[in-house]
């Protein structure tokens, strides 16, 4: 049995008739960049996630770059990143030739530990940058108590969590100073290239995200602040129009797959519900936690990834392989350890980045897009436990 990692055309195929629809009409209008598609959907994000500010921009990495430039950061600047997430979390940050002061992961989450922040904080921290990984938020509540105690702006990387909401209810996106989205296409919002939003419920920071996305010129040619082409095409913008209201169920499909696959691994006794980080002989995976779930919020959890972790990963992968099952290693190599910021190195010598790296050795991502099947989740956790057994 075939089980891809992702099936975008069996997403495709659902909606083809108002996806085609929404292509024509860009077609027909030769409205390509900005204007009423994008304005629409700024309009429909903003009540989504619970917003006074929705600006679509060219991509989720774009997003976390205006955001950053919107709060002035400068050249030896230093923001704080969580060592595990995708690059741009990161990337950006050294691209404005600021400093990215890397963090260790919470060993249930896998999210930045907001226990590790306060000590890396230095007269020249100017932000951090959580990141809602896989689908969960982060711990916040911290996170923001320790950015006012020391006047940080935080700004979300919410790329792989739109509409995901934390444990009072309020979505990603409204916790932070300026939250950050991307519809690549493999997100759980995702647009036929690439695409990105900002938000924010600061007026000032508001205006200024969407002068900025123009160049920062306003009226146009005029120009106090510098900005960049951080614009969203209207094709994209038309796309994710179709798409955003099936959004919520495909999220709730994402969640009960993920519920199926624990299920069957804990049915198997591969798992126990506990989930220690410390794999022992009765316990040969461990899996991913929502520990929001309690909180009774629909959203708890959106699955972008549903990610275990076990012994000998790389020879399940291949043995996974060969079953033709799709899986991904999200993320092989934490950012500390990444070539690109070798020169960074005297200053993280002290730090302890035990979790991160235990993930990156024994993380692996399974399919958990909503068209999956019953029978190819059993098909999957049977794979699996053939493998360990
Ligand atoms: C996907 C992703 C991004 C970047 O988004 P793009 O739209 O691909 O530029 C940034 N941060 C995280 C955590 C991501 O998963």
């Amino acid at each position: 049995m075939k089980v891809p990692l992702l099936d975008l055309k069996a997403q495709y195929r659902s909606l083809k008739t108002e996806l085609d629809e929404a292509l024509i009409k860009t077609a027909e209008s030769q409205y390509f960049i900005l204007g009423p598609e994008v304005e629409k959907l700024e309009k429909a994000m903003c009540e989504y996630i619970g917003c006074k500010y929705a600006i679509g921009v060219s991509s989720g990495t774009d997003a976390l770059l205006i955001a950053l430039m919107a709060i002035d950061i400068k050249p030896g600047d230093e923001i704080i990143v969580p060592t595990y997430s995708f690059f741009a979390t990161a990337g950006v940050v050294s691209r404005l030739n600021a400093i990215p002061v890397f963090v260790d992961s919470d060993p249930v989450t896998f999210n930045i530990n907001p226990k590790e922040i306060e000590g890396l904080i230095t007269k020249k921290t100017k932000a951090i940058i959580p990141v809602h990984l896989y689908g969960q938020s982060a711990e916040m509540d911290e996170i923001n108590a320790i950015a006012k105690k020391h006047s940080l702006k935080v700004i979300e990387d919410g790329a792989q969590a739109i509409g995901v909401q934390y444990k009072d209810g309020r979505k990603v996106g409204t916790l932070g100073d300026i939250g950050c989205f991307s519809f690549f296409p493999s997100k759980n919002l995702g647009c036929f290239g690439d695409g990105g939003l900002v938000t924010t419920n600061d007026d000032a920071l508001g205006e200024k995200l969407r002068i900025m996305r123009v160049h920062g010129g306003k009226p146009k040619y005029y120009h106090k602040i510098i900005g960049g082409n951080f614009r969203l095409d209207a094709i994209q913008a038309g796309v994710l129009s179709v798409k955003l209201p099936h959004l919520d169920s495909w999220s709730e499909r994402r969640r009960q797959n993920a519920e199926l696959y624990s299920g069957l691994f804990i049915e198997s006794g591969l798992a126990s519900k506990e989930g220690k980080i410390e794999l022992n002989s009765t316990e040969k995976i461990l899996l991913p936690k929502a520990v929001y779930k309690e909180t009774g919020h629909k959203n708890y959890h959106i699955y972008n990834q549903y990610v275990i972790r076990v012994e000998k990963r790389d020879e399940l992968r291949k043995h996974l392989t060969e079953k033709e099952i799709g899986t991904e290693i999200y993320y092989p190599v934490p950012f500390h350890k990444q070539e690109c910021f070798a020169d960074l190195k005297p200053r993280f010598e002290k730090t302890c980045f035990s979790v991160s790296e235990f993930a990156a050795d024994h993380s692996i991502a399974l399919p958990i897009y909503p068209e999956l099947t019953k029978e190819q989740i059993e098909y999957v956790v049977k794979c699996i436990a053939e493998f360990i057994k």
